[in-house]
């Protein structure tokens, strides 16, 4: 479900046209909905709402402090996986004890920070980086509240470069070192054993991984109170999928709950959610505009002025984000197109062969879920500047990335001294 509809041919936000948007805010563009934002959250919230559970947004989906503070208005908490995320997360508000910081490569200035801000949880990756947790926390007069990252060896199932859970991944530490690793960690100054973390990877549309993961955690829970380990949170990760294309039906929030219910029985834990995509995937959309239309070869090239530096996924994941006209009109035919951007790369490719309204040089057109991995990941190859972001709420709309000039960009780097003439 998300709030980008038709109203007499022309693609909405909410209640504002995206041709409107475009005019005043210039293309490229990430258009958010914040009543879908809203929605998303309120859905999952919802449906663990008999369980003690902690919703931590997992922010590297989206991390724009407008989305943020929409989410945290909302009770959200964060995952964040790097300082910088953590400095957003408290920017906005969210309480340091609701925020859990994973992450295979926390530095030194990571975890002090994290602990002075008193977090709610270290997801914990390997033996060397819980040694260093517990060395700063007893230098400093902290305890580290931890759960270790156990990789399930569960592949997910989903695209090869976003599945996380098999044992080649650099992701967690091993099903079979689960249980020496906490008897380790509990007799270490500065840390306190508390829960259990498991991520197998994104885009996930059928629950059978999932819950043959949490099964298997399950099971190291009872057996890790049974040794004397006290274990009382379980995070389940992020990871749940979204629809990119109509008829993609992934499992929903509400089933999700359900497995979750039937798979904890009667294990009495709180749990900890890490959702990204399902929560700011379909809540965005990318315009663009087309540059030029050429043909070549027996190809129809639509060359737009969005490159893989605004939208990576395509290049990163083969994705394909679902294309529309901004605006429909009845009359033109429906062609193929190779839908390609202006980097100076053959990887900067939105679709190949995609059936799409004939289009136009100047006319708008709309990548579908594109909220998530979307404006996080761009960046400024080719010189591009980063584009805007903007958030609609009804009929209101605001700039909420401001895009760069040249001057800013160039004035970011320095000729040294001897280089001057
Ligand atoms: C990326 C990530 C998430 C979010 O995954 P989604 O598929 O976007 O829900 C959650 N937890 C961890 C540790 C992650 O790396």
């Amino acid at each position: 479900m998300h709030h980008f509809e038709y109203r007499d041919s022309v693609l909405h936000c909410e209640d504002i046209s995206v041709s409107d948007i475009a005019e005043r805010f210039g293309t490229p563009v990430y258009i958010y909905s914040s009543a879908t934002l809203t929605r998303h959250y309120k859905v999952l919230a919802d449906a663990f709402k008999d369980q003690p559970c902690l919703i931590a947004y997992a922010m590297k989906a989206n991390s724009n402090q407008a989305v943020l503070a929409t989410l945290a208005a909302l009770g959200s908490g964060a995952d964040v996986v790097s300082g910088g995320e953590m400095k957003r997360a408290m920017a906005v508000g969210i309480p340091a004890n609701k925020i859990v910081f994973s992450g295979v490569a926390k530095s030194r200035t990571d975890i002090l920070d994290a602990l002075e801000a008193g977090i709610h949880q270290f997801n914990v990756e390997s033996l060397p980086e819980l040694h260093r947790i517990s060395e700063l926390a007893n230098a400093n007069g902290y305890t580290a509240d931890i759960a270790f990252r156990i990789n399930p060896h569960v592949e997910a199932g989903g695209h090869a470069n976003i599945s996380t859970g098999g044992a080649e991944h650099k992701f967690g530490i091993a099903w079979h070192e689960g249980k020496d690793f906490y008897t380790l960690a509990q007799s270490l100054p500065g840390i306190n054993v508390c829960g259990v973390d498991v991520h197998i990877g994104s885009q996930i549309t059928n629950l059978d991984p999932l819950r043959a993961a949490f099964e298997k955690v399950v099971g190291l829970v009872r057996d890790l109170r049974e040794a004397g380990v006290p274990i009382t949170r379980m995070d389940l990760g992020g990871g749940l999928g979204i629809p990119y294309r109509d008829g993609d039906e992934p499992a929903t929030p509400a089933e999700y709950a359900a497995m979750v219910r039937e798979v904890l029985g009667d294990l009495d834990v709180e749990v900890i959610l890490e959702p990204g995509r399902m929560i700011a995937g379909n809540a965005g959309i990318f315009v663009s505009r087309v540059e030029y239309i050429k043909e070549r070869d027996g190809r129809r090239f639509a060359i737009l002025d969005a490159g893989m530096n605004d939208l990576m996924r395509p290049a990163l994941y083969q994705a394909v984000h679902e294309m529309k006209p901004v605006v429909r009109s009845e009359g033109r035919a429906t062609l193929d197109y190779d839908i390609v951007g202006p980097i100076c790369e053959s990887t900067d490719r939105f679709a190949k062969n995609y059936p799409a309204q004939e289009m136009n040089e100047g006319d708008l057109v709309a990548f579908m879920s594109a909220g998530a991995y979307g404006a996080v990941m761009s960046n400024q190859y080719n010189t591009r500047p980063m584009c805007a972001e903007v958030l609609v709420n009804g009929d209101n709309v605001a700039l909420i990335r401001t895009p760069p000039t040249f001057e800013e960009i160039i004035a970011s780097e320095t000729v040294p001294e001897w280089l001057k003439t």
